[in-house]
């Protein structure tokens, strides 16, 4: 058991968070008919009598959905459900044509599993209370000005799951670190792209406070609408100081789904508990109840990949990085690959880390560039770490050469000499650098001999200068102290 406790309100407060996200599965058809999952097509395109809820039709499951849960099961740690069973739940809206959604009801195809979350150096292990699949709606299309809806069948039918958390979280920082590592888990597996822009993964916030040290949950209220990890956290702490303050003030909250606005920052009330829909699940029966198999079972656990704790682990142990940088390369399958790359091709594991994560993620995010998909290859960065190593660059000039490298796709030997950026690191045209140095500023170099020795980097910083930072450094000191009898 954890001692970890964030205390709001002067510290009497603590926050209790349950999450439940909704992720659209990467299946090619949708989850009970032949339809195309493709995002973006014209409106209603992508339909059938099945997706349209026609009366007659009868669905049948995709395999894959089933598959790609049991994957995510499996790689949250969960118990999977050799029986599960389909159930309708009911509710009105013109974008559910049947006026019921085909979901998961008391026997889920996942349980009991758990996500491991770092925040703050600070391990905590989650709860995953179920896994289960369902179809999406469809979307309403409301347009300004217009006294009518439209509404989009495409999406309807997108297979879905819902993953349920324990309410484990405390803080919206661990709230969000939870949402960021699921994301992470389910790229890893194929299973979802994790758009939350795009509302390819979404999430519902369950929220409440109690007084430091008691037993019982407080009331919850459940948040809807929040569609970024930015907004996991601010929609969460404005929730929590709304109920401590409700509380203070002698008020009670009462359970309720409020809607995150994101423009004012604010949760609004949208509906209590008492208007809440009474779905009246029953089990589906156009659907046979789902038996997996053991050895099925066995099959999509030997084929998981090296999942995102388990290579954050390894590239501590195997590469000696610490682990918030190990945690970052992991963060994406494609940046560990890359960075993995950098190192099989004779790159230090800690120079190529760091590279990584800065220039390189920099000049990616300035251009929304996917690492794969960019010129500079991870060979060419082993190429340009060995000219620093051997002295031919300094790190400074590396740095052009690293954003060249981006740029072209031209190799770090080419650019280097295409622009003449070979390090100076002959002694006579040092000298004369440093001497010119120390005839300009007689001033400074008077300070710095009666002791004031900040003065030492303003003289090598003028020394880079004039050489246009192609002086190698450590010669540039020497040969400057030695000049001026340090
Ligand atoms: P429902 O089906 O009505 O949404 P659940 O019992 O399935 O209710 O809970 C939904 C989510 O709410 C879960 O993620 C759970 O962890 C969370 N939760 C339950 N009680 C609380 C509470 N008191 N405070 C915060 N979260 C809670
Ligand atoms: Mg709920
Ligand atoms: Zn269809």
């Amino acid at each position: 058991m954890t001692n970890y406790t964030l205390t709001y309100g002067n510290g009497k407060y603590e926050a209790v968070i349950g999450l439940e996200v909704h992720a659209q599965m990467l299946t090619e058809s949708k989850i009970f008919c032949g339809c195309s999952t493709t995002f973006g097509s014209e409106p209603n395109t992508q339909t059938c009598p099945v997706c349209e809820g026609l009366p007659g039709v009868l669905p049948v499951l995709n395999k894959k959905a089933v598959e790609f849960s049991i994957k995510t099961g499996l790689a949250m740690n969960c118990r999977i459900s050799r029986q599960s069973r389909f159930a309708r739940k009911n509710y009105f809206y013109p974008d559910l044509p049947k006026a019921y959604q085909i979901s998961q009801y008391e026997l889920p195809i996942c349980e009991g599993g758990h996500i491991d979350i770092t925040v703050n150096g600070e391990h905590r292990t989650i709860g995953i209370t179920r896994i289960h699949m369902e179809e999406d709606a469809g979307k309403s299309i409301h347009e300004s000005g217009s006294n009518y809806s439209l509404v989009d069948l495409n999406r309807t039918g997108t297979p879905l799951m819902e993953i349920v958390s324990e309410p484990d979280l405390r803080s919206p920082e661990e709230a969000s670190a939870y949402m960021k590592k699921m994301r992470t888990i389910l790229r890893y597996l194929g299973v979802c792209d994790g758009n939350m822009e795009q509302g390819s993964l979404r999430c519902d916030a369950n929220v409440s406070v109690r007084p430091v040290g008691a037993k019982e949950f407080g009331t919850r209220t459940e948040l809807k609408n929040i569609n970024s990890f930015k907004f996991v956290e601010k929609a969460i702490e404005y929730e929590i100081k709304r109920q401590i303050k409700v509380i203070e003030d002698g008020g009670k909250i009462i359970q309720e789904t409020r809607l995150w606005d994101s423009t004012a920052g604010v949760t609004n009330s949208m509906r209590s508990k008492e208007e809440a829909h009474d779905y009246r699940y029953f089990p589906d029966p156009d659907l046979v109840p789902i038996e997996v198999s053991l050895e099925w079972i066995d099959e999509i656990k030997s084929g998981l990949p090296e999942l995102p704790d388990k290579k954050i682990n390894r590239f501590m142990n195997e590469y000696s990085l610490p682990e918030q940088d190990a945690e970052m390369l992991a963060s994406e399958s494609a940046l560990s690959d890359w960075f993995e790359n950098v190192v099989q091709a004779g790159g230090s594991p800690k120079a190529a880390a760091n590279w990584i994560m800065g220039d390189m993620t920099k000049l990616l995010n300035e251009d929304g560039t996917a690492i794969e998909d960019c010129r500079l290859k991870p060979s060419m960065l082993a190429d340009m770490l060995r000219l620093i190593d051997k002295g031919t660059i300094s790190g400074k000039i590396a740095k052009t050469v690293f954003e060249e490298m981006y740029k072209t796709g031209k190799d770090a030997e080419a650019i280097v000499k295409e622009k003449g950026l070979v390090q100076i690191s002959d002694s006579s045209a040092i000298e004369q650098a440093v001497a010119d140095a120390i005839n300009g500023n007689p001033a400074e170099v008077e300070r710095l001999k009666a002791g004031e020795e900040k003065l030492l980097g303003f003289l090598v910083g003028q020394i880079m200068k004039s050489t246009k930072g192609k002086a190698n450094p450590g010669m540039v000191n020497e040969i400057l102290k030695q000049k001026l009898g340090l």
